[in-house]
């Protein structure tokens, strides 16, 4: 089966000479396998009249062309198909009962689809994008008997509700006016609204507005809402975006505990949260707004080492040229350079919340993981190593010029994601290391005639880190560069950041909650213990395994490593295991 899609931002009539039809081979003949859009000048492009040739694709001055062949048992899993050079969607995820069902894939291949579509929300045509009213008896009619048809007879009869976390949490104070208490008391159908803001420990936020909540606790209001409500299904898009890990794991119990009587979906790109939280995954993969294929559900263990692994064996198709690895044993603190910035007994007082720290030193081409609860004092201690803040005792050797991604990443540009590259780094972002190690492998090459304004979160998300680590400095601050970005681009994300800092003898601290991503990101840990919002010391940097010792001790967690694929794992509270390593003090399983 053909599929030929056209990337519409990309498409720019104006600015190029229909390349596309000019060098078909079938239009040479006669044939109209393009044709040009009276209206829009843009190129419509027959499937069947295609022969795959890829001339187009080379010829068409703006990247805007998708050409694929797929394999011919798919053509009858079609679900939905928005045009005719369209996106489309194969196979759907399926709601089970009383399990958390998780969804692992990078975005732009058709989650919030199938979330349309197994909500109701949206009845899938089946490919059929001509019929502007698609049967939903065509649909149960085209899935086999199952669950999956169960369910849709189901919506179809009216008789299921599904609630929903939406992904982007950070837009609800722009949208929603008024107190916590306010939102929660209108959503809670199920009358369970102090025992849920009670164990999300949300209990003492009500009487704020929704515009006075840090990211972390916009998040748990926003999954308390969710589960407030009266339904059959919960789908939660990214409940871990902000959250601290003590936070995580005690959304993973409120979610496991809620899908005990209720269905639960999970799109969540933290694997060692996925881990522990789901039942059952299905991975989704396919082409970026071209088409996404839903893979059958496998067990949450074997569907994260097949994903690492990057190739799916039972559907014979690679997803990434080599396999995600941790590394084990190794010292990486043993191979940096002389030190950049050194400290000693920092305090500063910030109104009520106290922040102290040990001594310690960062050198040249090191990355430093920041890890510990929200609201300890992470971005304030890198600041002060930065000298753009003051503080109130102890000493800091050096100054230097520091470049920062922010958490939340507010842009006023009206214009390209090009234009955001131009203005903040001038022309260097175009060739060189930096457009191999960074622009390219984060993707960012395909976004540029983008509209910023349009970015998803995880595109704004890398975009963010390019023009942080494309600046000129001497320290790297990125505080969450996690946040939205897919299980995938979160290792090529910490890839680009070592890359920077070894190439250019820089150093960085990033402030992160993903156990994974701290461990490929970071050659040593800074490590914050103490009581969010009133006291905070930082300990370290410590090497990496002191360090996710020191700072699991301190969240309770422990993990172990997986067999196969040597990953960590997070071990179930007072297994066998869990009880012997934290006798051990061996909180992150370096010799298992
Ligand atoms: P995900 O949730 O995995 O990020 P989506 O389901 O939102 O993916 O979108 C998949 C693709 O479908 C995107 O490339 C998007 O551009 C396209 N798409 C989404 N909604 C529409 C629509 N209403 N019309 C046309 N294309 C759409
Ligand atoms: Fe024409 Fe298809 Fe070749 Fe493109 S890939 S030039 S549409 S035949």
């Amino acid at each position: 089966m053909r599929v030929a899609v056209l990337k519409e931002d990309n498409c720019q009539p104006k600015k190029c000479n229909d390349e596309c039809q000019v060098f078909c081979p079938p239009v040479r003949n006669g044939q109209e396998c393009i044709i040009m859009d009276e209206q829009t000048g843009k190129p419509h492009i027959s499937e069947s009249l295609c022969i795959g040739c890829g001339i187009c694709i080379n010829k068409c001055p703006h990247d805007a062309l998708i050409i694929e062949n797929l394999p011919s048992e798919l053509e009858t899993d079609m679900i939905h198909r928005y045009s005719m050079n369209g996106f489309r969607l194969f196979r759907l995820p399926t709601p089970s009962k009383e399990s958390v069902v998780g969804i692992l894939g990078p975005n732009g291949m058709g989650k919030s689809t199938a979330i349309s579509a197994l909500s109701g929300r949206m009845t899938p045509n089946l490919g059929d994008w001509l019929d502007q009213e698609p049967d939903w008896d065509n649909v149960i009619e085209s899935l086999p008997k199952g669950e999956l048809r169960d369910f849709f007879i189901a919506i179809q009869k009216g008789s299921i509700r599904v609630a929903l976390k939406p992904q982007n949490v950070d837009k609800l104070p722009k949208r929603i006016n008024g107190t916590v208490h306010d939102l929660l008391t209108k959503v809670d159908e199920r009358g369970l609204l102090e025992a849920t803001t009670r164990s999300l420990g949300i209990d003492h936020l009500l009487q704020r507005t929704v515009q006075q909540l840090s990211g972390g606790e916009l998040q748990r209001m926003a999954i308390c809402a969710t589960i407030l409500r009266d339904a059959e299904v919960y789908f939660f898009d990214e409940p871990s975006s902000y959250l601290d890990i003590h936070e995580r794991m005690r959304i993973v119990r409120i979610i496991q505990d809620l899908a005990e009587t209720k269905r639960v979906i999970v799109i969540e790109h933290d694997l060692a949260v996925l881990d522990v939280l789901a039942d059952l995954v299905h991975i989704v993969y396919g082409k970026k707004g071209a088409f996404g294929i839903f893979t059958p559900a496998r067990s949450t263990r074997q569907a994260i080492n097949t994903y690492l692994d990057g190739f799916l064996p039972e559907e014979n198709v690679r997803i990434r040229d080599k396999p995600i690895k941790f590394l084990r044993h190794r010292d990486r603190n043993a191979e940096i350079g002389t030190p950049v910035v050194s400290w000693g007994g920092l305090e500063k007082q910030l109104g009520e919340f106290k922040l102290t720290s040990g001594e310690g030193a960062v050198h040249r081409s090191e990355v430093v993981g920041v890890v510990g609860s929200n609201g300890t004092g992470k971005s304030t201690m890198v600041k002060i190593l930065a000298g753009e803040h003051e503080y109130d005792g102890g000493w800091v050797t050096a100054d230097a010029t520091i470049s920062y991604k922010p958490q939340h990443i507010d842009v006023d540009i009206d214009g390209s994601v090009q234009l955001w590259l131009d203005s903040e780094l001038g022309p260097r972002w175009r060739s060189g290391e930096f457009n191999v190690n960074v622009i390219k492998a984060l993707g960012i090459d395909q976004l540029l005639p983008k509209r910023v304004k349009k970015l998803s979160g995880g595109e704004r998300q890398a975009v963010s880190i390019a023009v942080c680590l494309g600046r000129e400095a001497d320290l790297y601050l990125l505080d969450e560069p996690s946040a939205h970005l897919d299980a995938n681009a979160r290792m090529e994300a910490a890839k680009a950041i070592r890359r920077t800092m070894e190439a250019n003898e820089k150093s960085a601290f990033v402030i992160d909650h993903d156990v994974y991503f701290i461990d490929i990101v970071s050659d040593s840990l800074l490590v914050f213990e103490g009581k969010g919002g009133v006291e905070g010391r930082a300990t370290g940097p410590y090497n990496l395994r002191e360090g996710m010792n020191r700072f699991l001790a301190g969240v309770d967690v422990t993990f172990r490593r997986d067999h196969d694929s040597r990953r960590p794992r997070i071990n179930k509270n007072e297994s066998r295991k869990d009880r012997e390593q934290r006798n051990s003090g061996d909180y992150y399983s370096y010799d298992a």
